[in-house]
């Protein structure tokens, strides 16, 4: 069967391969999941992966095949899979496996300790940029047939989940904490989706992010009764002095200096989150005695977030699901650029890089 791989350490070797068909009985113990694969969304990891920076192949093979946001339908189950997973039922598999730290044995290996992961598509095992794979029941997630078009938002929806899910477990330090004002910086996929999880729990939004209005990213955070803020308009400080203080703040820029700026705003008793994955050396000049005291003073937290956990899937689909019924159609224009076919894979990465006005790439693999 086909599937889109790279060679990691080789830039842009991304290629068309033909690879073997798994088997259901591939996973022991009648665990088995065997799914055919319909939607793949990409972002930055993949684009990381096929510049060479990023990424590594599975022991013994010299290829990785790519992509982590997958989507897809059960063709068949082993007899020791739940009923929940049948023939038909439309499914996302998680990222992540377990490696050797005690967090893999417990379900937790988003909090992993060892200093090698495995993440499918990225890391040390095979993705889902190919026409079937197979998975172990405990790593695959049902979906409704209702999320049949926007199922694929699923995985980077699950990143937004586990900061926000975290930052509220964090807070029951406080037994009171009633968050009321958030503030999301970044505004590509997962600042869009931190911006709905964070609406949809009930906060006032504040977003800001680098482009100017009018933008098709602001446009969907207004949808959401947001307010969306231009750095090249306003410094953090201004937005915050107008609109916050904000509870809890979530960083999905990838530029790593407004972490200290975010700091030394976030309100007394505020959560401040960091997803932005920023694999450079970029240094900053910050007012650290400010940022000490106002975190002293005022009980701040900072906690970084990666990948997320099997509760954060199940909060994920619950929060499309909601996100169907409060905002219809919503999700749906993140959807911004389909790519037909395994085979156009240079149109996929193409998209990828060089295009601006993408919010989600993701190749169409099958209909059904
Ligand atoms: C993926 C996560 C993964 C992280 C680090 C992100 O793009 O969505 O699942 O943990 O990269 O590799
Ligand atoms: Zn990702």
């Amino acid at each position: 069967m086909k599937a889109i791989a790279v060679h990691p350490g080789t830039p842009n070797s991304i290629h068309l391969r033909d690879i073997p068909k798994p088997r259901l009985d591939d996973v022991p113990d009648g665990r088995g999941v065997l799914v055919k694969v319909l939607r793949v969304g990409v972002d930055g990891t993949d684009k990381e992966i096929n510049a060479a920076d990023y990424g590594a192949a599975p022991p013994g093979d010299d290829y990785l095949v790519t992509g982590h946001e997958s989507f897809g339908v059960v063709v068949e189950v082993g007899p020791n899979v739940p009923t929940t997973i049948r023939p038909g039922t439309l499914v996302v598999a998680s990222v992540r496996r377990p490696g050797s730290s005690i967090y893999g044995k417990i379900g937790l290996q988003d909090f992993t300790t060892d200093d090698v992961y495995y993440e499918r598509g990225i890391n040390l095992l095979h993705g889902y940029l190919t026409e079937y794979y197979v998975e172990d029941h405990q790593y695959v997630f049902p979906l409704p047939a209702s999320l049949s078009e926007v199922g694929v938002l699923l995985e980077p929806t699950t990143v937004a989940e586990k900061g926000v899910n975290h930052a509220y477990e964090i807070q029951r330090r406080l037994r009171v904490w009633e968050p009321r004002k958030a503030c999301v910086l970044g505004s590509g996929t997962v600042g869009l989706l931190t911006a709905l999880v964070a609406r949809l729990r009930g906060l006032e939004l504040t977003v800001y992010s680098l482009p100017r209005k009018p933008s098709r990213n602001a446009e969907l955070i207004e949808q959401l009764g947001g307010v969306y803020a231009s750095s090249q308009d306003a410094t953090l400080a201004e937005v915050s002095a107008a609109r916050g203080p904000f509870d809890l703040m979530f960083d999905a820029t990838g530029f790593s200096p407004i972490v200290w700026e975010a700091a030394e705003v976030l309100g007394k008793n505020g959560v401040l989150v960091l997803a932005s994955i920023t694999g450079g050396d970029r240094k900053a000049e910050i007012n650290s005695d400010r940022i000490n005291q106002s975190f002293v003073l005022g009980n701040k937290v900072m906690v970084g977030t990666v990948n997320a956990s099997p509760n954060d899937f199940r909060t994920g689909v619950d929060d499309l699901i909601k996100a169907e019924a409060v905002y219809p159609g919503w999700l749906g224009q993140l959807l911004t650029t389909p790519v037909e076919g395994l085979e156009n894979y240079r149109q996929m990465i193409e998209e990828l890089t060089d295009n601006p006005d993408a919010i989600k790439v993701y190749v169409e693999v099958a209909r059904s």
